[in-house]
Parts: structure tokens; sequence; C-alpha cells
């Protein structure tokens, strides 16, 4: 497979999953159309350095942090809910920072994860079968918006540029000015042991010279950090039009070329023997391949293979383990440290018997050593009430976790990564934590349109998890 022809567009010749069905056709090719003009979200420069942070993590020497909504709106679009969530993951990196004495590379689910798989094409609402949300980028939340709008894909780039411009407006104004991490403040958290953990850490960051070590010692280092983006790869309609052949450095961008924000292209270099080709998705820095859609003969992994981004594949109970060794070999045949994150979603109760094969059949490969290994243990332990409301036990998501780390050190693996479902606002989703949240509580603040996510509390308490495991 991977020695076939590969361009942006030869998944259209492959059975495909989760794919909707437009209803104007032309309408689509004329947007696809429009968005194939439209300038790139993202630098291949970017994508180049986000892939050289993410070999590092490979190699034991840094950290990775994921999170956002499980679905972005178009309405999060907004001043105060994007610098929520840029704070939230700054504040879990200064917790991993402090534990790991390693470099975290951020990842937000933020600027573009507006496309939804669905278990079922419909549901029912008030006794009708009405068309299932399937994310802002194709239809609306609202009964009335349940038609598929291809004008939705080009809304969709619009929102991702004001979303990622906000983003590089924020941190290229100091938002994330390290030397004042106790400024931040823990918004929403009111729990005294959290907070006073959280400000110790604060307080000895502040006086350590070891963490000054940690982020190179440089001043400017200390004024501003990066976040990249990311999302579920899932409308290859959207991704195509925004996948370009374009030249990047063929050694990737020290620290100081990547996507602080604002980032400016390299010198252009006449001598073009240095520069190399490559087509780059530039609708993020990483995009991944969910859990419904990772099939070896199918569409996506035909998309995926030929990228040159960073990617993350969903790995869970129903991966066979020869599965994933082939989908290494067809999406990184190059066996690029870095290139793959294998994104590890099994549920608390099948963690233990499944992630140890799993990591046996990559480690034991030429794959060693080679992929991120970044615990999702959020999407294997969704359920629902009796009263019929999406939620996660708090502490399925902290045992998954928990069991993961274990596992890994007892393999000799390094667990790289974590992937989250979180918010900065103070929602009740998710069950449990240390406000230990019951289900009556879940009323009060639910406003997901789709999973539960972790409220700014218990993301903290995960990134505490984490921190003493490494520290210990
Ligand atoms: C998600 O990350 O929101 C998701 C749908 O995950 P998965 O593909 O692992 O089910
Ligand atoms: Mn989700």
């Amino acid at each position: 497979m991977a020695s076939q022809p590969w361009n942006p567009s030869t998944w259209r010749s492959k059975p495909i999953k989760q794919s909707p069905a437009y209803p104007e056709p032309a309408k689509l090719s004329q947007v696809v159309k429009e968005l194939s003009r439209m300038p790139p979200l993202v630098h291949p420069n970017e994508i180049i350095a986000l892939k050289s942070h993410l070999r590092d993590v490979a190699h034991g020497r840094a950290f990775l942090l994921q999170g956002g909504d499980c679905a972005e709106l178009f309405d999060y679009c907004e001043q105060g809910a994007i610098e929520s969530k840029i704070k939230l993951l700054l504040q879990m990196s200064v917790v991993l920072i402090w534990g790991t004495n390693k470099r975290v590379i951020r990842i937000g689910r933020m600027a573009g994860q507006y496309a939804k798989p669905r278990s079922s094409p419909t549901e029912m609402h008030e006794g009708k079968d009405i068309p299932s949300f399937r994310g802002d980028i194709l239809n609306g939340y609202h009964v009335d918006e349940r038609d598929i709008d291809p004008n939705r894909l080009m809304k969709a780039y619009h929102y991702s540029a004001a979303t990622l411009n906000y983003i590089r407006a924020s941190i290229a104004s100091g938002i994330a000015d390290l030397h004042r991490p106790l400024d931040w403040g823990l918004g929403h958290v009111r729990d005294p042991i959290l907070k006073e953990k959280y400000s110790a850490i604060t307080s000895s960051i502040q006086q350590t010279l070891h963490f000054l070590e940690v982020i190179k010692s440089r001043s400017d280092e200390l004024q501003t950090v990066e976040l990249f983006t990311s999302h579920e790869g899932l409308l290859l309609e959207y991704e195509q039009p925004l996948t370009r052949l374009l030249e990047a450095p063929s050694s990737p961008p020290g620290p100081n070329a990547s996507s602080r924000a604002p980032s400016p292209p390299p010198p252009v270099d006449d001598d073009k023997s240095n520069a190399k080709e490559a087509y780059y998705d530039t609708s993020a820095h990483f995009i991944w391949i969910g859990d419904r859609t990772r099939q070896l003969d199918h569409a996506h992994v035909e998309f995926f293979r030929g990228i040159a981004n960073p990617i993350g594949v969903k790995v869970g109970p129903s991966t066979p383990t020869s599965d994933l060794l082939e989908l290494l070999r067809t999406l990184n045949p190059d066996r690029e440290p870095g290139k793959i994150t294998l994104i590890t979603r099994y549920g608390a109760n099948k963690v233990g018997e499944l992630l140890p094969k799993h990591i046996r059949a990559v480690e034991d490969s030429e794959y060693r050593r080679c992929v991120v290994w970044q615990c999702d243990p959020m999407h294997g332990n969704t359920l629902s009430t009796p009263s019929g409301i999406k939620t996660r036990r708090f502490n399925d998501i902290y045992k998954e976790l928990q069991e993961s780390l274990r596992i890994h050190k007892e393999q000799g693996s390094y667990l790289g990564g974590v992937h989250l479902e979180l918010t900065g606002d103070a929602v009740t989703e998710c069950l449990g934590g240390s406000e230990g949240l019951e289900e009556d509580d879940l009323s009060t603040n639910y406003t997901s349109f789709c999973d539960p996510r972790l409220n700014e509390k218990q993301a903290l308490e995960l990134a505490f998890l984490v921190a003493d495991h490494f520290s210990q």
C-alpha cells in the first residue's frame, strides 16, 4: 500500500466510514474549490517544529499535554472561552513541568475540532427520528438545523482562523508569561488542598534554577510559550483542499523558529537544495484518526499516509494488535520518531489487559521508541445515567491514567502524554472528583453538546497525578 502513488485525493477511491451524504454536490464542489485557494491556517515550519518536539517526547525527553472540547462549537470562538482554555492548559503545564522535570509540549483540541463521528446517523427527539448532530462543520445542534449544509465547511475555516488568531495574539501579548504564574489564579477552583498544592508548586518554580534549566534558561522562553492546534481529521472534503505541496527547511527549525506567535517565516533560502517539498495539511499542526475510521484499507488511512504532519491514531479495545503494526508501517514507513502518536483509550476495566499487549507489539518491533504513547482516559469511560445523561466517572478516568502510567513503567516504555476533554469553565459533566459531583449535580452546569468534559479542578487533579508519578 505504501508504495502506491499518493496525492491529496487518492482517498476518494477507497471505502469510507462516517462520510456525510451532502445534499448539494455542486455546492460542496464550489466550497471545496474556494477552500483550496484560502491561505494555509498554519505554516509548515510550525508543523515541522511540532514534529521535532514530538520526537523528543518519543525519546522520553518531553511530555505532551493535549486537551480541549469534545466538540468545539462556532459559538466557542469568543474571547473568554479561548482564554480560559489556554490558561487551563498552561496551569496544567506548570504542574507537569514541575513534576516531570521535562519540557511540556501543548496541543489544544481547538481552532478546528468541529467534526464529530457518530454511532448512529439519527437520534430520537420528542418521539421523532432526526439526523444526529455531527458537529458545527456539517449541521447545527438545534433541531431545526440538522440538515447538512456544505457552506458550514467554509464557516469552519473562518472560525478556525479567528480562534487561532486570538490564540496567537494572546500568547504574543504575554498571557503565558511564566514570570507570573501565581498571577494566573485558579479560577473556579475553591478546594483549599488543590489551591495550596498549586501555589506551593508555582512558588517553588519561581525559585528553582532547575526549572530554568528545563526550559533552557532563556528569558525569551520565559516570556512566551508555544501552543499548537489539533482536531480529528474526520472530514476529508475539508482536509483535502487545505493540504498543500509546500517547502520547508530540510532540517527542523530550532525552538525559536516555531509556532510562537506571531511566527515569522524563515529567511528565504536562495539555495533551494536545502528546502524539501512535502504535502502539509495546513488546517492544523496535528490531526488524528478517530477510533471509528482507522480501517487499514479505507479512506482515512489513505489520506493520512501522505501528509507530512505529525498525526495521531486512536487505539482502543477494537484495535487488533496486528493492525497496529500495519498502521505504523503504512503511516510511517520511514520510521520517523514522533511522527505517530498512539492515543490509547481502552476504559479503566480493559486497560490492564490490552495496553501491555499493544506496548509489546510496538516496542518489540522495528518501531521501538518511535511512537509517542499518549493516554486518552476519557473515551473508554463514557456511560449514560439512568435518566439518559452522557457522563464519565472521574474515578474511572483517574484509574485508567494511573494504570497506564504503571503499565508503561512496568513494560519499560514511556507514557509521553495525556489527551483530555476539558474546559476552563466550571462545568458539571463528569461525576466525582474532589468535589464529589453526583448524578443530581450534573444538571447544575452541563453545557457540552457532545462528550462530558473535565472541569478546571478535575483536569488539574489529573495533572497532579502525572506530576506525582514522575516526581517519585
Ligand atoms: C474524540 O476524541 O472526541 C473521539 C470521538 O474519540 P474516539 O475516536 O477515540 O472515540
Ligand atoms: Mn469525545
